[in-house]
Order: C-alpha cells, then sequence, then structure tokens
C-alpha cells in the first residue's frame, strides 16, 4: 500500500529537492500546521516568494494547491486540486456540477493552450427552448429549474488537465478536497451571507434544503460546515474515474434530478430534458487560444464559446489605438479621462461581442482581435465625450481604410454575477489560468442527492430570444450547444517566458475586471495588488455603467458624468485573482484586499 501524507497525496509525490531541502515551509511531511498541511499559511491578498505560487479566493484551497506544489506537484495538479478544493468551500460559485474554461502555459513546450469544460445543452434544445408562446421564458424561473441544468463539464476538465499537463491521478488529486468536505471548514462571512441570501430558494428544494441549511439556518460564521455527501461525490469520483459522472451512477443521478427535480409540496420547477446520451457524448475540448499582443506581451485568453479571450484582446487593442490616435499615453492620463477611455473601449467590445460571438462556426476570431478593426473601431472615439449607448457593433470584415460607423445598436443581454478565478504557478514554468462557475450563486439550487453539490444553471446563459429582431444571434440555444461565457482565464508571456496570470469572476464583468487589471498593473504603474483593489468600473454598453462605490461620489463620478457616462452603483465587482513571475525565479502572488472578504495568495516558500 502507498503511504499517503496527511493531505492525502502520496509520499512518492515529494520532490526530493523539497523533502530534502528542510527549510522552513516547503516539502516536510511533519504534521505541523493546521489539519496537517506541511505548509500552514495565513491568509493574505500579497505573498512574495519561491518554489510556487497559488491564489484563489479562499485560504483552504490555496492552502491544497501549495501543498501540492511543496510535494513536487506542477501547475496542473495544483490547480486541478485547488478548484476541487474550491468545489468544497465554494460550493455556490463551482464545483462537480458545473463547468469552466482553463488556459495553460506547458513548461515542457512552452506553448500555451486551453480547455473548454463549459457545459453544453442536451440534444432536446432548440433555438426556441426558452420561449413560450413566441415569449422568453421568465428569467428567474428557468434559473431554478431542471431545464437550466447543462452537461457538467468540470469533472471532464480536470481529467484532461491532469492526463495532458499533470503528474497527479485524478484519485490524488481529489484527495485534498475529499477530506476537506469529509472534516469541514470554518464558515466565514462571505459563505454565511450567500447562504442567507439564497434561502428562500434552497428551502424550496429539501435536498439542497438539507444540505446548505441545517436545521433550517445558514451555518454560523465560525462554526465548521461538513458535506460527507459531497465527500462521497469526490471519493465516487477519484476511484471511480469520470465515467462514474458521464456514463455512471452519478451521471444517472443528475439525469433523473434535473428531470425531476424534488421540491417541496406546491412548489414544482420545470423539468431538464438531460439524458444519459448527453452525458455520454460530452468531452472537454483542447482548443488554440486567443492570441494577441499588447505592449510587447503575448496575451493567451479563452476562445469560443467563451467571449473573454476576444473581448479582453479587443479592449486592449482599442486602448492602444486610443494611445495611438491621440498621441497620449494611457499612463499619463488622469483618472477620469483613463476610465473614460476604458469604459469607450469596453462598451464598443461588448458592442462587438454580442453580435459575433457565441457557440457557432464562423466567429470572425481574427478580425475581432486584429489591430485593424481596434483602429477602425478607434475612430469613433472622443477624449471629451461619451459615444451614446449602445454603441453600435461594428464589421469586421477585413476591410478598415475608412473610418465605418457601427451598423446597429443592440441591447445588452442578461447576465449573471458569481464563479470563482484561481492562478497556478510552478517553479518550472507552468501556469495555469482557471476560471469555473455552475453560473448563479447557488446554481440551479438543485442538489443532486446523496452527493451534495448543486447543479449549474448555465443554460440561462444563452439569450433566450433574438437580442435584436432580424439581426443573427449567435447566442440562442441549440442542441449540444455552449452557452456563450464571459470568462477570461488569462495568461501573459514575455518574449515566451511567463510573466502573469489572471482572471476574475462575476458574470460579463469578468472581462472589464480581467482587463482593468491588466491596464492596472501595465499603464497605470500600479503594484498588481493595487492594481486588484483598485476601484472597478465595468461598462458593457448597457443603458448605465456599473460601477462600484467609490467612483459614484467624488472628482472621479463629476469628471466621467460630466464627460456624458452614466453610472449605477454595481456594489462590489469581481474577486480577481494574479500572479506575476519575477525575474529572479520568484512570484508574486495577489488577491482581493477586501472584495468577497479579501482573497488568498500563497507561496511555497515565502520571503521573510
Ligand atoms: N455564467 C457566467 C459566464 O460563463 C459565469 C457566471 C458568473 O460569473 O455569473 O460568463
Amino acid at each position: 500500500m502507498v503511504a499517503l501524507t496527511a493531505t492525502g497525496l502520496p509520499l512518492a509525490l515529494i520532490a526530493p529537492q523539497a523533502a530534502a531541502s528542510g527549510t522552513s515551509g516547503t516539502g516536510s511531511t511533519t504534521n505541523r500546521g493546521w489539519h496537517g498541511h506541511p505548509t500552514d499559511l495565513p491568509k493574505v491578498p500579497l505573498m512574495v516568494g519561491g518554489g510556487g505560487a497559488v491564489s484563489s479566493v479562499d485560504r483552504d484551497a490555496s492552502q491544497v494547491g501549495i501543498d501540492v506544489l511543496a510535494r513536487g506537484g506542477n501547475a496542473a495538479d495544483a490547480a486541478i486540486a485547488t478548484a476541487a478544493a474550491l468545489g468544497v468551500t465554494e460550493p455556490y460559485s463551482t464545483g462537480i456540477g458545473g463547468g469552466g474554461f482553463l488556459v495553460y502555459r506547458d513548461a515542457r513546450t512552452g506553448a500555451v493552450s486551453t480547455i473548454d469544460g463549459r457545459e453544453t445543452a442536451p440534444s432536446t434544445f432548440t433555438d426556441t427552448t426558452f420561449t413560450s408562446g413566441g415569449k422568453p421564458m421568465d428569467f428567474t424561473t428557468v434559473v431554478n429549474s431542471g431545464l437550466s441544468v447543462g452537461v457538467p463539464g468540470t469533472p471532464a476538465l480536470w481529467d484532461k488537465a491532469l492526463r495532458d499537463f499533470g503528474t497527479l491521478s485524478l484519485n490524488d488529486a481529489l484527495k485534498p478536497a475529499e477530506r476537506l468536505a469529509a472534516q469541514g471548514f470554518v464558515v466565514d462571512q462571505t459563505f454565511h451571507d450567500q447562504t442567507v441570501a439564497n434561502a428562500a430558494r434552497f428551502a424550496r428544494f429539501p435536498e439542497t434544503a438539507r444540505v446548505f441549511l441545517p436545521g433550517g439556518q445558514a451555518p454560523a460564521v465560525g462554526s465548521t460546515f461538513t458535506n460527507p455527501d459531497m465527500a462521497r461525490a469526490y471519493r465516487t469520483l477519484r476511484t471511480q474515474g469520470v465515467s462514474a459522472l458521464y456514463d455512471g451512477p452519478l451521471g444517472q443521478a443528475i439525469v433523473n434530478e434535473s428531470n425531476a427535480p424534488h421540491t417541496v409540496p406546491g412548489m414544482p420547477v420545470m423539468p431538464g430534458q438531460l439524458t444519459m446520451n448527453d452525458l455520454r457524448d460530452y468531452r472537454a475540448l483542447a482548443k488554440a487560444p486567443i492570441h494577441s499582443q499588447y505592449k510587447g506581451f503575448d496575451v493567451y485568453g479563452m476562445p469560443v464559446p467563451s467571449s473573454g479571450g476576444i473581448a479582453v484582446a479587443e479592449i486592449l487593442n482599442l486602448m492602444a489605438a486610443y494611445e495611438e490616435r491621440t498621441g497620449v499615453p494611457t499612463g499619463s492620463l488622469s483618472q477620469v479621462d483613463y476610465l473614460h477611455r476604458f469604459s469607450e473601449a469596453s462598451a464598443t467590445a461588448f458592442a462587438d461581442r454580442n453580435r459575433y460571438v457565441g457557440d457557432v462556426p464562423g466567429v470572425p476570431v481574427a478580425e475581432l482581435t486584429s489591430r485593424g478593426f481596434a483602429a477602425e473601431r478607434a475612430c469613433l472615439f472622443s477624449p471629451s465625450a461619451a459615444q451614446p449607448r449602445p454603441i453600435p457593433f461594428g464589421s469586421p470584415d477585413g476591410s478598415y481604410r475608412s473610418c465605418a460607423p457601427g451598423v446597429a445598436a443592440q441591447p445588452s443581454p442578461r447576465e449573471g454575477l458569481s464563479t470563482s478565478h484561481l492562478t497556478v504557478m510552478d517553479r518550472w514554468g507552468d501556469v495555469a489560468s482557471y476560471t469555473l462557475t455552475i453560473e448563479q450563486t447557488g446554481g440551479s439550487g438543485i442538489t443532486v442527492p446523496g452527493y451534495g453539490f448543486l447543479l449549474n444553471n448555465e443554460l440561462t446563459d444563452f439569450n433566450f430570444t433574438p437580442l435584436t429582431p432580424g439581426v443573427p444571434d449567435p447566442n440562442l440555444p441549440g442542441p449540444g450547444k455552449r452557452p456563450r461565457s464571459s470568462m477570461s482565464p488569462t495568461i501573459l508571456l514575455d518574449d515566451g517566458k511567463p510573466f502573469l496570470a489572471v482572471g476574475s469572476p462575476g458574470g460579463a464583468t469578468i472581462i472589464t475586471s480581467t482587463s482593468q487589471t491588466i491596464l492596472g498593473y501595465l499603464d497605470r504603474g500600479l503594484p498588481l495588488v493595487d492594481a486588484i483593489a483598485a476601484p472597478r468600473l465595468s461598462s458593457r454598453n448597457g443603458s448605465s455603467e456599473g460601477a462600484e462605490p467609490a467612483l459614484l461620489s467624488g472628482d472621479a463620478a463629476a469628471g466621467l458624468v460630466s464627460l456624458g457616462h452614466k453610472l449605477s452603483n454595481a456594489g462590489e465587482i469581481g474577486a480577481v485573482t494574479a500572479i506575476r513571475a519575477l525575474s529572479d525565479g520568484q512570484f508574486e502572488a495577489a488577491a482581493e484586499t477586501v472584495r468577497r472578504g479579501g482573497g488568498s495568495a500563497m507561496v511555497v516558500q515565502p520571503q521573510p
């Protein structure tokens, strides 16, 4: 029998150099710390040091990833182990029942590639599935129903990432998460608040109430929350493999529950349409990344069905084009003028994304991410006035000589605000940037009986009806189709070497939070953790622009309003995590200082 360490990883995984070093905080199997972690690190938003780095929203999850790195695992191993732990401690944002996207730099080849683990629609879906009598169905009714549940992609992504890039088996990578679910974690304010916010709809599903509202209440802050059913789900996956879900009992449980959700008497919800064949047909897909360049760095993002990589690239291209047009660098602008430019760039990118990007053939990816298209779109920019919203979409047709007006203005689709992002770098130069979700906070509200995890409501990311009559909409539902996402896991390389990994949760604001962090760091001269903490503006081409409270009063608000921007209070936007590779082989891991209670940035060997 293989000897296991405290977190359940085989001793053989301990890298010889780490095990032998005896350096404080690395690689020892001595049970020194909290829950037996060899490296017991505090929850902080900034940590610098060597040996590899993990940044996530949650301390327990980051710790799991750091333990994997300390024992010799690589970034893929740590990313999947961290993600699985997030499924336990952030069960309303992520988990087995959802999907996500991984962007990965493989140090063996230096290449960046991606895995699409997005949920898929059942084979019975059509472009009118979310209509009734020719009208869109009520959004909230669909969210809280089996009809919103897509085939989960997360387990398939984990399996593929480990096979393609990792050194751990799925069996080993999921052990720490299983342990966390079985032994429990300490409830923080965020988990408590999210439970309270969802209590009414969770109460509608007896299994969800049993698991997440023990005794009919949201678990108290500071109490220990265990989820033995979820531990069972992880045990099933790691011992039987992902076929337990895609062609086995776990999958059958998902199909049964989504097609006939158990609810309290008198409160039925719409059934779903998933079949075991839909699950058997599911594949996590390797895809070439979106590649663009900004300020001399190579920027890699997620391709379709996410709009994240395309939109981030277009925003950065537009910011560069505004610099060229005006001759004024982003770095020398006042805060108001910078936010004005950023708002114009993101609203423009959303106009194009809403018109052209979805899980359909023929998305003009190369054109949307080209400098020529950005230059044409930038000619409508004025430093002294905001363009009226909605900004019309452009013509990414390869002919960019003229200053073309937009084609047609469309309303914005409805999008949610949940999810989790994690970043990992290891000492060999592997980089993982991974965003995963179950869509809305709490997903569909439906828990799979006996397995303790929530099912996604990802299919509500489809547009229920065309945004504009007569204009093709690439994001209508369809058989086996993947709903358009905004998830933007991003990696920047400097001359082929790891430089920055970044991403965020937050529905469509993911695109703006990720871009604003990159711009804050590269152009605005902010240290990475300050670029993350900076107040956020999310202009997505709607009638008003979501702004955090810090931008709603004082000079920033007055300046933006005088330029014609209409701001609305968006509360807290996003929860970014990022890691920067330093030139001396060290890492700077960074996370939120305040949002969502602060994130958790860790390195294997912290600098004193
Ligand atoms: N469903 C969203 C997307 O894929 C992510 C969930 C959210 O953050 O609301 O873009």
